[in-house]
């Protein structure tokens, strides 16, 4: 991942253990879903981890990232990114897309086709890409 992002790490104190809370957010990168356009996408990254005073052995009352009184942030960090992140990207919510028929940016150039059949030759040429 390109580039620093800020984070902000809360520590609460309780009587029983330590909460640690984690947020930031990142900037995504990569082509949209639908018109393979360059896309970036803010996504908002949290997370929550305990542990426990005396975890008495059960996982669920200590954090995996907590190693010796130091905190894993770096690894935290990124599996709460893996865990938020989307299954795709898109440009915007609302993208056209690229045409079914042409291949062309429906964004850029918005536009329909008549119900027409490919012609016999196009579809041989068709035919032929898909094999290369
Ligand atoms: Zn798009
Ligand atoms: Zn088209």
């Amino acid at each position: 991942m390109p580039g620093t992002v800020p984070a902000e790490l809360e520590i609460t104190k309780a009587a029983t253990g330590t909460l640690f809370r984690l947020a930031f957010t990142t900037r995504l990168h990569g082509p949209c879903y639908r018109c393979l356009d360059d896309a970036v996408l803010e996504l908002p990254v949290a997370g929550r981890e305990y542990q426990a005073t005396n975890p008495d052995g059960s996982d669920e009352l200590r954090t995996p990232y907590l190693h010796d009184g130091s905190l894993d942030l770096a690894g935290w960090a990124r599996d709460a990114l893996a865990l938020a992140l989307p299954d795709k990207i898109l440009c915007r919510a609302e993208c056209a897309g690229l045409c079914p028929v042409c291949g062309k940016d429906l964004n850029r150039e918005p536009h329909t086709h008549d119900e027409e059949m490919p012609d016999s030759r196009w579809a041989a040429l068709e035919g032929l890409r898909k094999q290369l």
